[in-house]
């Protein structure tokens, strides 16, 4: 992704640091990001695309306040569901993942999301998720029963979500059976699962199998960066049980704590109060946005409004956006205060810098866009570029 700094800090933050949820973020050396990503079975929708756009726009503000961001983001093309959309489909599970990549990867870069350095694939990393199992029982964290091994999760799962029910509602929802008899304890996450008949299976001490999805992301993010990352990143229906389980998993193999240093789990986008899902036929897809607004629209759509709360897609919002893009249009045409055309001396500079001081405090980008509408000049146009408008 290319450098979007404007105003001439020699790649300092204004404010000297970037904050998350009140955690500062590095801003010499490398900031190693891990972000989940796609599992690779399914249409993107806006609720996808929020996601990927707060990572990328958090990358954008690092970069910009001179920090070297390193984004590892995932595919995680070994899961239940994309075995069962492949089966349905009748295509192989891998040519099936690779095709709906495709289209990720066009909407995507259609949103101006910038590449991840890192694009590790599951399957690829059946070797390390092996190795991380075989670590995780040495420790004692995990147990081997009838071919599965379970890491012991309920310390995680109570750190978590200290309402049990809800814990054992999320857990269920995500695939993590807690109903299943054969472990010890209901919050117990396969790090190596039994493969049978046609599911996709590899060797392995235990048997022919394959890793639980919490752990090849946990084997993903230590083979990319070691025992620790700076943001753990996803939507915010990751939070548990993946993120949880993931960082526990790594945690407890490394000995390193905290596996992240922050976690950045983006607002999950709703219609009319309602998860969008494919068996309810709310999905907006961002290909069908895209036919009729801008990506420029859709990002700000997305962006306008803080990054973990979660929110309502609708039509009107996205006028909304499209409206508020005109106005940031025409605030970025006005001349500025200061000495005319230099860009240098006079208020535009304090105004860029108040936009940037803005999405270094916790990305606040409604913020930024109120100093940049109502100052006008180089704060809009710089403002837009670094949000990625233009
Ligand atoms: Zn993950």
């Amino acid at each position: 992704m290319e450098q979007t700094g404007t105003a001439g800090w020699a790649g300092m933050s204004p404010s000297g640091t970037v904050t998350l949820g009140g955690t500062p973020l590095p801003l010499v050396g490398r900031a190693r990001v891990y972000a989940c990503g796609i599992t690779p079975y399914d249409v993107t929708h806006v609720g996808h695309a929020a996601t990927f756009v707060w990572i990328d726009t958090l990358a954008r503000v690092l970069r910009d306040a001179g920090s070297d961001v390193v984004i590892c983001r995932n595919v995680t093309d070994v899961d239940d569901v994309l075995l069962a959309a492949a089966d349905r489909a009748g295509a192989p599970y891998d040519r099936f993942a690779a095709i709906q990549q495709f289209y990720f990867d066009r909407d995507m870069a259609a949103l101006g999301v910038g590449q991840p350095a890192q694009q590790p694939r599951a399957h690829a990393y059946i070797g390390q998720a092996i190795a991380l199992a075989a670590g995780l029982l040495e420790r004692g964290a995990a147990y081997e029963r009838g071919g599965q091994v379970w890491f012991r999760g309920e310390a995680a799962a109570q750190a978590a979500v200290p309402d049990r029910e809800l814990a054992l509602r999320l857990a269920a929802e995500y695939g993590d059976d807690p109903a299943d008899e054969g472990k010890d304890n209901p919050f117990d996450v396969a790090v190596w699962r039994v493969s049978h008949g046609g599911e996709p299976g590899w060797a392995s001490p235990w048997g022919t199998g394959r890793p639980g999805w919490h752990a090849e992301c946990a084997a993903m993010a230590l083979h990319a960066f070691g025992p620790a990352v700076d943001v753990q990143a996803g939507g915010g229906d990751l939070c548990f049980p993946h993120h949880a389980c993931q960082a526990a998993m790594a945690e407890a193999f490394t000995g390193v704590t905290p596996f992240a240093r922050v976690r950045f789990n983006a607002g999950v986008v709703r219609v009319a109060g309602a998860k969008m899902a494919k068996s309810t036929g709310n999905l907006v897809l961002v290909s069908d946005l895209l036919k009729e607004h801008s990506a420029a629209a859709v990002r700000l759509l997305i962006l306008d409004r803080r990054w973990g709360r979660d929110w309502d897609f609708s039509p009107d919002g996205l006028d909304a956006a499209e409206a508020r893009l005109e106005r940031l249009q025409a605030a970025a045409g006005r001349p500025d205060h200061g000495v005319a055309g230099s860009g240098v001396g006079g208020s535009g500079t304090a105004a860029v810098a108040a936009t940037r001081a803005a999405l270094a405090a916790d990305l606040d980008v409604p913020a930024a866009l109120r100093i940049a509408e109502s100052e006008g000049g180089q704060a809009a146009r710089s403002l837009g570029a670094l949000l990625g408008l233009w």
